[in-house]
């Protein structure tokens, strides 16, 4: 589904990534962990087309991503969150889905629509767990709801990747249990690749976890072996 190999990413000399291999198979949750500086963000921002790297490939579903510009790469399937959310807060929840799902479309495909909301809303409305809540402005939605909306937003455009910048940050514990779930559920039909430190969730939810330090591929692994990694413990766990 999606492969990394050896991308380098330099900001004025300063390699940010350097040398990623990675391979993500068709309907994996993987996690991505490392600390601050690693390159998490810039490795996500290189899938999306937003920084071009220097050097190696990336092959989404066979194709090339290098050089392709960012609504290209939505177009064939690649969804991301950023850490700081962009729901539409005057909106309400069913509006922000709706435009989610016809962002990509031309603008006439939006006078025909009369009947109803298209059939991606509502299944992103049902697997977000939001439909009571369709006809309430963003704007007061919690923390938590607001995430979920952003999850719903890109599953309305019907991806086959998702990529998620620290989801769960600022959740209370029910909240990130909930969004566990919708993780796992996500992964039943999409590949998803989140960025996450909390060791205590990736425990409950992860799979596969790799771990970047600076630039670098440092550990792959199941959860267990990432953390009891000496390596891993001495750079991110910081024990
Ligand atoms: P992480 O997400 O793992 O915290 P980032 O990918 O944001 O790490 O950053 C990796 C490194 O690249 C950091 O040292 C950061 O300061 C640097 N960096 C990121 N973006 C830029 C940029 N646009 N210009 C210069 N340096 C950058």
């Amino acid at each position: 589904m999606l492969e990394l190999r050896d991308v380098q990413v330099v900001f004025d000399g300063f390699r940010a990534l350097d040398g990623v291999d990675l391979t993500v198979p068709e309907g994996e949750l993987r996690f991505l962990i490392g600390p601050n500086g690693a390159g998490k963000t810039t490795l996500i921002d290189v899938i999306t087309g937003l920084t071009r790297p220097a050097a190696g490939t990336v092959r989404f579903g066979g194709q090339d991503l290098v050089g392709r510009k960012e609504h290209q790469i939505v177009r064939m399937g690649v969804g991301r969150t950023f850490q700081t959310s962009v729901v539409f807060e005057a909106l309400t929840v069913l509006e922000n889905l709706d435009l989610a799902a016809t962002f990509r479309k031309p603008l006439w495909t939006l006078a025909r629509r009369r009947d109803g909301v298209s059939e991606a809303v509502q299944e992103a409305l049902a697997r977000t767990g939001l439909e009571e809540l369709a006809g309430r402005s963003a704007g007061v939605l919690s923390h938590g709801q607001r995430q979920w909306l952003e999850i719903g937003m890109l599953l309305a455009q019907r991806p086959r990747l998702l990529l998620l910048d620290e989801p769960v940050a600022g959740m209370s514990k029910d909240e990130r249990e909930r969004t566990g779930e919708l993780l796992t559920q996500i992964a039943d039909d999409h590949t998803v690749i989140v960025v996450e430190h909390d060791m205590e969730f990736l425990r409950r939810h992860a799979s596969t976890v790799t771990v970047l330090h600076e630039g670098k591929v440092l550990v792959e692994g199941s959860v267990e072996q990432v953390s009891a990694d000496p390596r891993v413990q001495e750079v991110y766990l910081g024990r």
